[in-house]
């Protein structure tokens, strides 16, 4: 049976192909070759925005750089709604151009990763007093559904109050009319950061997670590279490139300013915050996208073993490096999903988990954050410093495609040398060689039925799956091979091993928060299984009793920020 066993998972290898090895210990490797070579693209920044650029230009046949002063979507791009939507609010802006753009990513993002955007139905009770009526939701969702060019099952319905609580049990009986439903997808943006730059190494680039941008490098008063810091071994290099992008979102800013450029501040950082509980506390079948008293709308979103519900939108000055839930963040969405779900009471002691992340929007005189367009905007310094700011995880292609155009044109003009268009619309992501989502379900079927059966339950085939696509072949592979332990334990440290190897995991915070999310959909499996990860991580890394000690507290620290609130 074994032997049987093991022959599945070497077919589902083979099927795969070769997958990149983005190892923690390839780091030196890669410092050195940004070192000795000149680069096209200098990219500042390893969140989505930063991502897509990589892997767009890297496609297109230049040779790119990245560099990130954390880890790999430390910024916002871990601390979305984690949805890939067509941002419905905005036609309330008549933002119609955003909509129809981002709408019609939606499928596009889909068809590149389907285990890691997946389709999400979302529902939008209608209530008395509620900001949309059935008329206007009606035409809402149409304008919506011909905007992105929806098809077939996916187009909007209109249900009756039966019907939507048929759908949602959970809707407040008393006060509902009814109900849109319609049809967005979910994702991890985290993971779908980290598959773009690994996907991106397929086309060569060189990215970096702890290297910081310190200043720039300049010819003739042109910009030519960056001084960055190796945040790991304190060393410092210098990179050079044709050309740079500040892709560092809430960040631009401060990095316009290391350019001295001479301009008003572009930015508003306008503060989000998501709360998670228990999924049995707040167990709604689907998503659901509801009223919020004030004439907000709100998210609650079922994920695995939990469910989270956000967000707040507003201004904030503090410290971009450690953006934190306050209580009356938590108050206030507590408020709101106990006011739309009458029959659940969340109590603050029901959060399990939070995240805070900052949008960084572009500013417009007299407007509150809620009311700023999220479109993207690029401003080219003369220096030539190419910054971008604004936009949506949603729309991370064409943004990149934007950027990369505009680069690819200078290069042109300055080096008469030519690039190919975008391509990224063909290019599957790192893990995604799926036919769609009834293969990703297979896919899920396989592994339970055959491999999981007995040890693990489905919601646990679901999370590997959904995390890691058809690598979890090689985290199979690696646990099969392991000897000691429960299969819980075994399972844990192949994926420990498997993110270091392939994923540029460099500490305790990479794996529980932006590998694996566990920090904020499972926490209780962080405290459950610290010790056996610290002891993987050292016996993998070699960290001395020093390292491992401050480690340590670096996770207590990030597991303070998001599960306290003051
Ligand atoms: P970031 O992810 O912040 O990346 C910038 C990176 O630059 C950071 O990792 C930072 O460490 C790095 N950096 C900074 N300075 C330096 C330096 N000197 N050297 C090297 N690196 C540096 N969009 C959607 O489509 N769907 C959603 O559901 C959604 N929900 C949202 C909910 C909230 C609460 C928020 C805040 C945003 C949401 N968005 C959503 C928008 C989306 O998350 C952001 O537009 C996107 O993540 C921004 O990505 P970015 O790469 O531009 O910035």
């Amino acid at each position: 049976l074994i032997l049987l066993l093991r022959g599945d998972i070497f077919k589902l290898s083979l099927f795969e192909g070769i997958m990149n090895r983005f190892s923690f210990f390839d780091r030196e490797n890669t410092i050195n070759e940004l070192k000795s070579n000149e680069f096209d693209l200098l990219v500042v920044g390893g969140g989505i925005t930063g991502a897509g650029i990589a892997l767009d230009a890297a496609s297109r046949g230049m040779t790119v750089a990245l560099v990130e002063k954390n880890d790999f979507a430390s910024g916002t791009s871990s601390k979305s709604t984690k949805l890939i939507h067509g941002g419905l609010r905005y036609l309330k802006q008549f933002d119609f151009w955003l909509v129809k753009e981002v709408g019609m990513e939606r499928a596009i993002v889909h068809k590149l990763a389907p285990h890691l955007v997946v389709p999400e139905k979302m529902i939008l009770p209608l209530v008395e007093g509620g900001t949309y009526g059935s008329w206007l939701t009606s035409v809402g969702l149409k304008v919506y559904d011909v905007l992105a060019a929806v098809e077939g099952e996916d187009k909007r319905k209109m249900l009756s109050q039966n019907e939507a609580l048929k759908k949602e049990p959970l809707l407040p009986k008393n006060i509902l009319k009814g109900a849109g439903y319609y049809a967005e997808y979910r994702t991890d943006d985290a993971r779908l950061t980290l598959e773009l730059i690994k996907t991106a190494l397929d086309y060569d680039a060189k990215p970096i997670n702890y290297a910081e941008v310190l200043e720039f490098l300049y010819e003739e008063k042109r910009i030519a590279g960056a001084t960055v810091k190796d945040n790991l071994s304190n060393t410092i290099f210098n990179i050079k490139s044709k050309y740079v992008i500040n892709a560092t979102g809430p960040w631009v800013d401060s990095l316009r300013l290391k350019n001295q450029i001479n301009t008003n501040k572009k930015l508003r950082l306008s503060k989000g915050v998501h709360l998670v509980v228990n999924y049995d506390k707040l167990p709604v079948k689907q998503s659901v996208y509801f009223d919020v008293p004030d004439g907000r709308m709100m998210f609650a979103i079922p994920r695995g073993k939990s469910t989270y519900f956000g967000t707040t939108d507003t201004n904030y000055q503090g410290n971009k490096n450690e953006v934190k839930t306050d209580l009356v963040d938590a108050m206030y969405l507590i408020a709101a999903v106990n006011n739309m779900f009458p029959d659940v009471l969340i109590s603050i002691d029901d959060i399990k988990s939070s995240w805070a992340g900052l949008r960084p929007l572009i500013h417009e005189e007299g407007k509150p954050a809620s009311e700023l367009s999220r479109k993207d905007e690029i401003f080219v310094a003369k220096s030539e410093l190419i910054s971008i700011a604004g936009g949506k995880l949603t729309g991370y292609r064409k943004m990149a495609e934007r950027i990369v155009d505009l680069v690819a044109k200078k290069h042109f003009r300055q080096f008469s040398k030519e690039f190919k268009k975008t391509q990224t619309e063909h290019i599957m992501l790192s893990g995604a060689k799926f036919e769609d989502f009834d293969d990703v379900k297979s896919y899920i079927n396989l592994i339970y039925k055959r491999i999981f059966k007995d040890k693990f339950n489905e919601k646990d085939a679901q999370y590997l799956v959904y995390n890691y696509g058809k690598q979890t072949d090689i985290i199979l592979k690696k646990y099969n091979e392991l000897e000691k332990g429960t299969p819980q334990e075994k399972m844990i440290k192949a994926e420990v091993w498997y993110t270091i190897h392939y994923e540029m995991t460099c500490s305790l915070t990479d794996f529980f928060i932006r590998r694996t999310g566990r920090a904020y959909f499972n926490i209780e499996s962080v405290y459950e299984n610290l010790t056996l990860v610290l002891i993987e991580f050292a016996k993998h890394l070699s960290w001395k009793k020093e390292v491992l000690n401050r480690k340590k507290e670096e996770l207590n620290k990030a597991l303070e920020l998001i599960t306290t609130f003051n």
